[in-house]
């Protein structure tokens, strides 16, 4: 007897198995949303332990739907909440901020003096440096400045300049 492919059929339980894989197959795959009725892919619902096939009923195009609509309506009201509980608590702490500020200057004084005088001496070559290059760059407009200066204030430098002998001489 020859065999030729396909002549036999297919039994029974075969197919009646393979139809039942399938629709196990589809129903792991696939699920059907409770809120849009839509079948989609499995991988399109959010994880959710809670279900028995851990997948949550609404799908994740319905879910971000309901946050976005969720934040929409929600957006203004926090805003303004948090705006207010802002106001709110620095009405209530300028007074205590500024004293504890002025207070921690006070308390420092002798660290802020210390720490600019440490800045100046570490940074002092580059300060001479940055004020001498601007002076090249811009020599003439201090040249004008300095006449000006000399211009305005000639009483005060003759006055400068008569006490600065003076004490010179003794
Ligand atoms: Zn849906």
């Amino acid at each position: 007897m020859e065999k030729v492919e396909g002549v036999y059929p297919i039994p029974k339980w075969i197919t009646d198995y393979h139809k039942k894989f399938m629709l196990k197959e589809r129903t792991r795959c696939f699920k059907t949303c409770s809120k849009c009725g839509e079948t989609r892919l499995i991988s399109r619902f959010p994880i959710d332990r809670r279900n028995p096939d851990g997948y949550s009923g609404i799908c994740k195009t319905c879910k971000n739907k309901y946050y976005q609509a969720r934040y929409a309506r929600d957006k203004d009201r926090i805003k303004a909440l948090n705006q207010k509980y802002q106001e709110k608590y620095r009405e209530v702490h300028k007074e205590s901020y500024q004293e504890y500020s002025r207070r921690y200057r006070e308390e420092h004084k002798e660290l802020f003096k210390d720490f600019a005088k440490k800045y100046y001496l570490r940074n002092r070559r580059a300060v001479i440096e940055r004020s001498k290059k601007y002076y090249q760059d811009h020599k003439e407009a201090v040249a004008v400045r300095k006449k000006r200066y000399r211009e305005e204030n000639r009483d005060k430098i003759r006055e400068y300049e008569r006490k600065y002998r003076l004490s010179e001489k003794s």
